[in-house]
């Protein structure tokens, strides 16, 4: 069992045009809040990612936001947080989010979503970390993506041990056992990557 005491959300900015996925957003944040593991997210307080904070806040959990200064105002910093840490570029805001969590998990969102998401699984083949990701695939939402990923597999250029990188949970209510059962991967050897 992996010890998780804070969660990094990737989700999108904007909300969608499922209703049902604002609805799956705060109720993570509740389940989050619920176990006692704090949210780090990228500090706004619009579409998925407004709704995951409020999800935690209001069943009386904790909240960092992580914000680069020029998308305060942007992405209508909340300002309810329990923390905001104001960062400097998008990049100190990845690295940020990524030291203050125990794992990650990804909730349906748009490039930016993407861009954070692949960013911490191309460190985690790397073998720079080996912190769980979790993909929600609510409304099969990622199954175009895992689809690219099997994709890259069978043509040669991801490995299949790969697959491992993440994990898929189908139900809002399996994210957390799923990061808190999610296997260590073993160290990465030259032979792993090329
Ligand atoms: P999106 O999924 O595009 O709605 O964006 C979700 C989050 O990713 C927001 O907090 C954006 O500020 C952030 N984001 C957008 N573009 C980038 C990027 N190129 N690099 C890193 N983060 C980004």
């Amino acid at each position: 069992m992996n010890t998780i005491k804070s969660l990094c959300v990737f989700c999108g900015s904007s909300a969608g045009k499922n209703p049902q996925m604002a609805e799956i957003a705060g109720r993570l944040g509740a389940l989050m809040a619920g176990h006692g593991i704090s949210l780090v997210y990228g500090g706004g307080n619009v579409g998925l990612m407004g709704r995951v904070a409020e999800g935690v806040l209001n069943n009386g959990g904790h909240v960092t936001g992580v914000i680069p200064e020029h998308l305060l105002k942007m992405e209508v910093g909340h300002t309810g947080l329990s923390e905001l840490v104001v960062v400097d570029s998008m990049h100190s805001r990845k690295a940020r989010m990524f030291e203050l969590a125990d794992a990650f998990a990804v909730l349906p969102g748009g490039l930016g979503t993407l861009d954070e998401t692949f960013e911490i699984l191309t460190w985690k083949q790397l073998g720079l970390h080996g912190k769980p990701v979790v993909l929600v695939d609510a409304f099969g939402f990622w199954t175009p993506l895992v689809a690219m990923i099997d994709a890259m597999i069978e043509a040669g250029f991801v490995a299949p041990r790969h697959r491992d990188l993440y994990v898929l949970a189908e139900r809002i209510e399996d994210v957390i056992p799923l990061a808190l059962a999610a296997q260590t991967p073993s160290a990465v050897s030259r032979a792993d990557l090329f």
